[in-house]
């Protein structure tokens, strides 16, 4: 019912009564001037009002299709062609809506539901009483509201398990032939609500994180102002700590930037195709020469060309290869091997299952693709490993393990960098810890199709 108005009583047949008379009248005057009989014209009409009246009655009982308890499809064919294909043809929209709907009947009947809410509710397709087959009060409740007043009504609906789910339900009233019905249709929110929950942390996080260094400054400015402004040793000191926050401050801020960015072209993937050795080689020539000798680099004797967005995949080796430095022993060696034309299973292995006795997670996964060939890239330190229970935290936003990132400059955004890039790349993630030997990250990207690839490079 559009006009959310209560629901009407069940109309009378005014057409079939007002037809039944003038007929019954035309009848009345055609056996009176016949027969000059009053008695006989009365009659007539009688018998021929009778007659239309009892044959409205017979049609309605019998053809009435949307009789709760009619099954269309036991229909005869033919005469009643358009009344079932109606049905028919409602019952395919219905199906057809991707969302899930359910009809109820005034009695409580599920007359119709599409395949979406047999899923949701673990519904047969036989027809089941509203109460017993949904086991919701609320929902319960909500349909025989409507039922009663006509007026639509919609509530959220919150599900804890298996998964958060969190679902808007309509239920709508609406009358066919004077026939009450109610519709129950679900719209998913999951999606938006957890992004809005995402956005709201990311926003806490972002603003706590620049307050503390700010706030430090701030300290250390009045400070200065105040009792230290004659201590030349303590202004030095404090000016280096200011310069530290500062610059903590301004790498927050680009790392921010840089999250955003890539986000924001995350459902584009990258065309271009470059050799993923000469990457590696240009994420290290900033290093400084001592960190240089450190690097043992192994790459396959081909070029190794992979589908990507040359700077972000310099971003990610970058960000790698300084963790790798940041947390690693320094008396170690850092190992970086690169090869190619792999299936997605074997360059998830080669990037993560290397070391027999380590704990190891596949941080992101990218769909398998049968046709796909991968690069594959495996960054090795030696050092103390991280454990196991830190690994599925590693790629959060502002996650720092607290060991390992005592005393040295971080944000905690390299790794969620990294994994936004890679996701955008449909690439995968992966890392693979041992404790008292060390920590290695690997990475896999799809490498172009051959004709694509052909064309490229010519
Ligand atoms: P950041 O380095 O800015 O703190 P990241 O997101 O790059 O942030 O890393 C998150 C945390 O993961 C680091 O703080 C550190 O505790 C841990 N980590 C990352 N890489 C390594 C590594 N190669 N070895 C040991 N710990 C690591």
């Amino acid at each position: 019912m559009s006009d959310n108005s209560p629901l009407p009583s069940r109309p009378t047949n005014f057409p079939w009564a007002i037809g039944a008379a003038l007929i019954g009248a035309i009848c009345a005057g055609l056996a009176f001037l016949v027969t000059h009989s009053v008695p006989v014209a009365a009659l007539v009409t009688t018998s021929v009002i009778l007659s239309l009246l009892l044959g409205w009655v017979c049609a309605s009982w019998f053809y009435n299709p949307l009789t709760p308890n009619m099954d269309p499809s036991a229909l005869p064919s033919g005469t009643l062609d358009p009344i079932a294909n109606a049905m028919r043809f409602a019952r395919k929209a219905i199906e057809a809506t991707p969302t899930p709907v359910i009809i109820v009947d005034q009695g409580g009947a599920i007359i119709m539901s599409n395949s979406a809410a047999r899923a949701r509710f673990s519904l047969g397709v036989s027809r089941a009483r509203f109460a017993t087959a949904i086991r919701r009060p609320d929902l319960l409740d909500a349909v025989d509201l409507v039922l009663a007043t006509g007026q639509p009504v919609t509530l959220a609906m919150e599900t804890r398990v298996p998964v958060d789910r969190y679902e808007r339900a309509s239920v709508a009233a609406f009358e066919v032939s004077g026939v009450p019905f109610v519709m129950l249709s679900l719209t998913d929110e999951t999606e938006a609500r957890m992004s809005e929950r995402m956005r709201a942390d990311f926003l806490a996080n972002a603003s706590h994180e620049l307050r503390t260094p700010l706030a430090a400054i701030i300290g250390f400015i009045e400070t200065l102002r105040g009792p230290a402004r004659e201590d030349t040793p303590a202004r030095d000191r404090f000016l280096e700590v200011m310069h530290h926050q500062a610059d903590r401050m301004s790498r927050l801020i680009s790392d921010l930037l840089s999250l955003s960015r890539i986000e924001l072209n995350e459902h584009v993937p990258p065309t271009h195709h470059s050799d993923m050795a000469l990457l590696v080689h240009d994420s290290v020539t900033y290093l400084h020469p001592d960190q240089k000798k450190r690097l043992e680099i192994v790459v396959a004797r081909q070029p190794v060309w992979v589908l990507c967005d040359p700077d972000e995949i310099i971003q990610v080796l970058t960000n790698l290869v300084d963790n790798a430095i940041k947390y690693g022993d320094p008396s170690e060696p850092i190992r970086i091997f690169v090869d190619g034309s792999l299936n997605r299973d074997d360059a998830m292995s080669a990037s993560m299952r290397q070391w027999d006795d380590a704990a190891r997670l596949s941080l992101t996964t990218p769909e398998h693709d049968r046709d796909r060939h991968y690069a594959v890239v495996r960054i090795e330190n030696g050092g103390d490993g991280i454990e196991r229970q830190f690994l599925p935290r590693l790629s959060e936003r502002f996650f720092r393990v607290e060991d390992s990132a005592s005393g040295t400059s971080g944000t905690g955004l390299g790794l969620a960098i990294v994994k936004h890039i890679l996701s955008r790349h449909r690439g995968g993630l992966t890392v693979e810890s041992e404790l008292g030997r060390g920590v290695a990250f690997g990475f896999y990207l799809p490498m172009p199709t051959l004709p694509a690839f052909e064309a490229d490079a010519s």
